[in-house]
């Protein structure tokens, strides 16, 4: 059975924690491929310094392509079920999940398990995301814990949720290696001049460098 994981985000720009998040929650869940959709306009942040989306998508695309065959098996084998979906970049208005949730659901048929990968701290804001109570049931949610990750977030998620929902979501927190990077630091490091080395694959530092982004 197709087992996706959509991986949305505004990816300003992607980094180690992204890709070794997505890697651990596909291994946990079996996942068959995992889509990573850049969004033109995250609905829930009003981020001044948003990069250009095409900048975002090129960065997504640079860090999960697989090098073509010059790479050692062992590196490809990881990374080959990652893959990119511009949607989100592309259509109007800002990126709700239900939409693009229904999107792929039409276009990989019933048969198909889908599953939308946030970190845990997004999973605080669920409450407020459009349609959740549908979201829970057209897919699962599954949560990679990330630093600063607390249990104290199932109470707050009564307010939205029934209880067979709230064990759904708590089943499906996954353990991921504790991978303390964020885009906003990373921006700040390069706006600063400091460096970025070892936060995100080297093809996305070359391309910061090259087009000159975020200082
Ligand atoms: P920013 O610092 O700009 O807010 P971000 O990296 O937190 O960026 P997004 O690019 O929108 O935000 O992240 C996409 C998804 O990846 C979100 O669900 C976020 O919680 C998750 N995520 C981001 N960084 C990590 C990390 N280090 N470990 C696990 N999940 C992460």
């Amino acid at each position: 059975m197709d087992k996706v994981g959509l991986f949305g985000g505004s990816f300003n720009p992607i980094h180690h924690g992204h890709l070794i998040a997505a890697r651990a929650v596909a291994e946990w869940a079996g996942l068959t491929r995992v889509v990573f959709l850049p969004c033109r306009q995250p609905p829930h942040k009003h981020e001044n310094d948003l990069l250009d989306g095409a900048h975002r998508g090129e960065m997504v695309k640079l860090a999960i392509a697989d090098g073509g065959t010059s790479k050692p098996a062992c590196q490809t084998a990881l990374r080959s079920i990652f893959s990119f979906s511009d949607y989100d970049l592309t259509r109007q208005g800002p990126s709700f999940t239900i939409d693009t949730v229904r999107h792929f659901r039409a276009e990989l048929g019933r048969d198909a398990e889908l599953c939308w990968i946030i970190g845990a701290d997004s999973l605080r804001e669920l409450p407020t995301w459009r349609c959740v109570t549908e979201l829970v049931e057209e897919c699962r949610i599954i949560t990679a814990a990330r630093p600063g990750w607390t249990t104290d977030v199932w109470d707050d998620l009564r307010q939205a949720f029934t209880d067979d929902q709230i064990a759904r979501l708590r089943s499906d927190v996954v353990e991921t290696p504790l991978i303390d990077i964020s885009a906003t630091d990373i921006r700040r490091r390069i706006s600063s001049g400091r460096s970025v080395r070892y936060l995100m694959p080297e093809e996305v530092i070359c391309y910061v460098r090259e087009n000159n982004l975020y200082s």
